[in-house]
């Protein structure tokens, strides 16, 4: 394997570094999963990837979310395969349910154009609760409030390299506030009016919370690419759609908890965008990271083997896959991170991974 080195090339080159990391103290994380009671054998499948690949090494805390009460094949199945505590909590209709006043009458309406439109999850209901919950309620659960990070996990996806490290270690250590694996385009279809909302947002804010001078502003809108000089409320400014996958995230959520968040949350909420549209929680979650936080804070975990369908993404360097036993045999299209869909090129064009391509590649 030492001949292998070689082909060994990280832009997280020192996270991997062990005497860097050190040894540091279990950090207060918790694998998060929302999840209905159909799905266990899912469930186990993801937890069960999870924990060989990761968890049995470390035994995280495992919490489950539900919008009813989990039943006790559910409890016990996954109590047995987590190595670390589990714990189950109901999630409050407050936190979940379409709120009063959601227009009853316009709301139907929409459902039914999005599914003439043939929109994925276009006319669901309960996906619509989902999204807003993901986006605005899930780290205000009473459960959560004992913990710093979470790892969210969905049913059934698969983990299938070794973690060469302990990703709540480095969000810690290197003061992360966001990780992700994959990042893609969005359907224009489920989000109209987000951008526009978005805009309206940035305009109201007035440089209190958001600055869009950065680079990180260009991940998600073209205005890198043009860079002529231009005000920092620029309505022709349009969104790429580029967001972070969130059915794998880590998180801090204390960044969740801001206020700078639960502005910014509250303001897209009050249009209805969740119902009268359908907005996802992963551009909600992404646009706000990339218009919060600091390009440094946020990260692109390259090293993790992950799944979830019909997209993959594994370690760039052969080196890192064969040392970290990855196991692929998905079929070699639904290898997302050079796809066309893909924002990874686009993040190390534009996030903190340009001053590695810049210095490996010599990039003007
Ligand atoms: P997709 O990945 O966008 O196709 O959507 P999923 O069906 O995987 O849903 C995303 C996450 O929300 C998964 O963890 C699901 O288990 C969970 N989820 C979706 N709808 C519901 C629901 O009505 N109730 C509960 N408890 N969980 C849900
Ligand atoms: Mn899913």
């Amino acid at each position: 394997l030492a001949g292998l080195k070689i082909s060994a090339s990280s832009y997280n080159d020192k996270i991997l570094d062990e005497e860097y990391m050190g040894n540091a103290a279990k950090v207060n994380g918790v694998l998060l999963m929302l999840v209905r009671n159909w799905e266990l054998p899912y469930a186990l499948r993801s937890m069960r990837s999870l924990e060989d690949r990761f968890n049995h090494d470390y035994h995280y805390d495992w919490v489950f979310l539900n919008d009813v009460p989990f039943d006790d094949e559910f409890i016990e199945a996954t109590t047995l395969m987590a190595s670390g505590t589990t714990k189950y909590a109901l999630i409050p209709s407050s936190d979940w349910d379409k709120p009063d006043w959601i227009d009853e009458a316009y709301f139907e309406q929409r459902l039914k154009d999005m599914e003439k439109q043939n929109i994925i999850y276009g006319s669901s209901k309960s996906y619509r609760n989902m999204c807003r919950f993901n986006s605005g309620f899930f780290f205000r659960q009473e459960i959560l409030d004992q913990y710093d990070y979470y790892f969210r996990v969905e049913p059934d996806v698969e983990y299938f390299c070794d973690f060469p490290y302990d990703p709540f270690q480095i969000m810690y250590q290197e003061k992360k506030k966001y990780g992700f694996v994959i990042s893609i385009v969005e359907y224009q279809s489920t989000i109209p009016t987000l951008w526009k909302t978005v805009r309206d947002y940035i305009e109201m804010d007035q440089g209190r919370d958001i600055d869009t001078n950065t680079d990180l502003y260009g991940f998600i809108t073209d205005w890198n690419d043009i860079r002529t000089p231009r005000s920092r409320v620029d309505s022709t400014d349009k969104y790429n759609n580029c967001h972070f996958w969130t059915n794998f995230e880590i998180g801090d959520l204390n960044f969740f908890r801001s206020e700078e968040y639960i502005r910014f949350f509250d303001y897209l909420d009050s249009t209805g965008g969740f119902y009268y549209e359908r907005w996802g929680d992963a551009p909600v979650h992404s646009i706000a990271a990339t218009l919060l936080l600091k390009e440094d804070e946020i990260i692109h975990f390259d090293e993790i083997g992950y799944m979830h369908a019909p997209y993959f993404t594994i370690p760039q360097a052969n080196y890192f896959q064969l040392k970290q036993r990855c196991i692929n045999n998905y079929q070699e299209d639904s290898r997302i991170d050079f796809s066309g869909i893909s924002c990874l090129t686009r993040w190390w064009k534009h996030g903190p991974g340009k001053k590695f391509m810049k210095e490996t590649y010599h990039l003007a």
